[in-house]
This record gives C-alpha cells, structure tokens and sequence, in this order.
C-alpha cells in the first residue's frame, strides 16, 4: 500500500492595524526575507556557479542534495546575523537547509491546542478554543492574530481528516507587475500534513480547461467508456466577471486622462477596489470548479487528468495582445490547475497533466476545421464533434493508458519530510 506525506497550507493575514501598531513585526518579516533571500540566492549560486540562475523548483529540488547541507549551514551562519536574526532562526533554518531555499522562508516551530493540551512553547501557538494564534521567541515581543471563523473551520476540516499542524510560515506578500519589486501584506502560512493512500485509479475525470468564461468540461470515464459529461459554468459570475471589467477599464482610462491628482487618486482607489474584488470573484469561481471535480474524483476513486496547453502556447497568450480581462481569466487557469493539484493529493487522487486535444482528430489524426457554433469536422475521414467534446473523446481513446500511468513527480512531494 503506497502512502504519500501530503500537505495543506491556510495562510492567515496579519491585519494592517497590527502592523501600524507594532512596526517591529514588519521589520522583522523584512528582515527574515532579506536574510532568506541572500541565503538562496548565494546557495543557489554556490551550487550551480552561475549569477542568478533561472531554475524551476524541480531543478532547485534536484540540485539541494544531502551533500550541500555543509556549506547551507556555511551560508546561513553568515547571513542571518547579517539582519539581526537571532539563535532560534538560525538554528531552524539549518534543521530545514532544503525548505529554506525552497520555499524562500524559515519554517517556525508550531502546535495547535485543540483542548487544553500543555503549551510546549513552540514559536507559533495557535488556539483552536480560543481563536487566537501567538507569535513569539521570534526576538521581538510577542503578538497575537485572531483566527476567523472560517479559518477555525478550515482547521477543524483538516484536523476531522487526520491531518496535524506541522509547520509555519511567516512571510510578507510580493506584488507583481511592478518594475520594482513592492511588498505587499504581512501572513501567517500554517502548515497541515497528512499521510494519504494513494488510491489505485478505477476511472478517470478528464477535464478540459482551455477557457475560464466558456466553462470547464468534465468527463467521467469508467471502463474505457464515456459515463457524464458536464459542463462547470456559473453564467452569473461570468456577467459579473465582465460588468467588474468594463468599470476596471472605464477608471483606468479616466484616471489617465485626469489632471487633477485628488480626483485621480479617488478614481485609482475605486479601480484598485474593483480589481480585487475581480481577483476574489474569479477564486471563488475556482474554488466552486475545482470542488465538483474533486468531488466527482473521490465518488468514483479516479484519476484526474487536465488537459493543458503546452507551455509555449500558454506564454503566448499571456504575452499577446490579449485584453486584460483575458489576461485574468487566464491567471483563473494556472490557480484551478494548482488547487486542483494540491486537492488531488491531498485526497490521494492521482493527478496527471495530459495533451487532450480538441482540433486534432481523434479517429485519424489529421488537424481539424472549425465550423460554425464550435464544431469541428475532420477534412480526412469526416469525424465531426463539437469542440468541447472532443477532448473527452481523446481521454476516452486513451483511457487504459491514462489509467495506468504514474503521476508526475512532483518537487513539493520530497520536502518538509524531516
Ligand atoms: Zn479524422
């Protein structure tokens, strides 16, 4: 029986009047960063001999061998003190060498009271009773978050499926987009872990995610045959995802166009307002999406696999001229394939990333023309199908070899193991 360590992060926002109050809590996440990032950029640089090496996280996983841990130690003594960081985060960034650079953060001692178990004096103390969470022994006086209620509940739902808090994070927001790099808000990452599983796959959920607004298309395969086919699209989300974009892009020109800088800093605020709530409605659709398949999955214990464009094609689009609506329904994309990854594991589904293709003949192999309404009829020997079903039909032509095949190794599975 193959049983996988699997994880789940919460990240909990440190609220900005907390941060006013206490400028040393920013300070020393800054600090910690600061530290962090010297320490893998030097490692990574060390190791590789090369500046600023652009490596993937399967790269850097690759490359932070046992044998490098002397000279991360080396490294690590040199840089923390650089920034004033003390005993406590020195000696937990060299237990976790490999996490450190990994994840570009130190992970923190934790425990969780559920009832009223001893505190063991851990770095972060999180009460499930009394919905507070404690940071201390960090070299500043302490200080405390409340938990949300849905974070509590959040909690109790991972707790209820055996997993345990392991670890924490203390780390401050990048914000991208910006030629300089800007910072953002201050969280908490609580890192729960489980042992999971692996479920042996007796069907397959092929899922085609080409276009965030058109809707996900879902298929349920069992024994080589087509069970369902749905369509996940919530029409009203779509709407409102369009009408939040049309005012987005209505206040950007307005505020361009502006002289008055009072009145541009209003129109500016309202459309930085929009834009998040843009941002928390298109992870709410996410959210509601990757739910009914992960859903569907478990039900029929099957292997998900995700049709995605290659890589290439997925940096043209986000470097084209795209409009920026599409721009964001894309960014929709790479969060649902990441969520459903996680989830997928965290349950013990196995997840695969496959070529599923919808102008490619599935009976012939020959590319294939669009009609009118989506349809696609193949020049050669006359197959035609509407384009959403056509990558179900692939999964369903490739179903036992789908069924067979091992997930992919994934970078994330080998660490926060000691
Ligand atoms: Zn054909």
């Amino acid at each position: 029986m193959h049983m996988n360590q699997v994880y789940r992060v919460l990240k909990i926002k440190i609220p900005w009047r907390l941060v006013e109050e206490r400028p040393d809590v920013l300070d020393l996440v800054t600090r910690m960063h600061l530290a962090v990032e010297e320490y893998a950029k030097t490692l990574l640089k060390e190791i590789t001999g090369q500046g600023e090496p652009k490596l993937t996280t399967e790269e850097i996983d690759r490359l932070l061998t046992p044998d490098r841990r002397e000279l991360a130690v080396k490294i690590i003594d040199v840089a923390f003190p650089k920034y004033g960081l003390g005993r406590y985060f020195v000696k937990q960034a060299k237990m976790f060498w490999r996490e450190t650079a990994f994840w570009r953060a130190v992970p923190l001692d934790a425990q969780l009271r559920i009832e009223n178990e001893r505190d063991a004096g851990r770095a972060v103390f999180v009460g499930l009773k009394s919905g507070v969470l404690r940071v201390r022994k960090t070299g500043i006086p302490p200080f405390a978050v409340e938990l949300k209620k849905g974070n509590v509940a959040w909690i109790r739902e991972r707790l209820q499926e055996g997993a345990r808090l392991k670890l924490a994070f203390l780390g401050i927001e990048r914000l991208k987009g910006k030629k300089e790099p800007t910072y953002g808000k201050l969280y908490i990452a609580l890192v729960f872990a489980r042992k999971v599983q692996q479920v042996e796959p007796k069907a397959v959920v092929a899922v085609d995610v080409n276009r965030l607004d058109h809707g996900v298309m879902m298929g349920l395969l069992v024994d080589g045959k087509l069970r369902q086919t749905l369509r996940l699209l919530d029409e009203d989300a779509v709407r409102e995802l369009r009408r939040l974009h049309e005012e987005i892009s209505r206040l950007d020109e307005q505020a361009a166009r502006e002289a008055d800088p009072a009145r541009r800093r209003r129109l500016e605020e309202r459309a930085r307002h929009l834009k998040s709530r843009r941002f928390r409605k298109i992870r709410g659709v996410v959210k509601d999406i990757v739910g009914e398949i992960i859903k569907l999955a478990r039900e029929h214990q099957a292997a998900i696999v995700v049709d995605t464009m290659e890589d290439e094609t997925y940096r043209e689009l986000k470097e084209g001229n795209w409009s920026g609506e599409k721009k964001h329904l894309l960014d929709g994309l790479g969060q649902l394939r990441r969520r459903l990854q996680t989830l997928a594991r965290w349950y013990g589904l196995p997840y695969l990333e496959e070529r599923l293709y919808s102008t490619v003949c599935p009976r012939c192999g020959a590319k294939m023309e669009e009609l009118n309404n989506r349809r696609m009829q193949c020049p050669v020997c006359g197959f035609n199908d509407n384009r959403d079903n056509v990558p179900l039909i692939w999964a369903k032509k490739r179903y036992w070899e789908l069924l067979q095949k091992q997930p992919a190794f994934s970078a994330t599975t080998t660490l926060l193991t000691s």
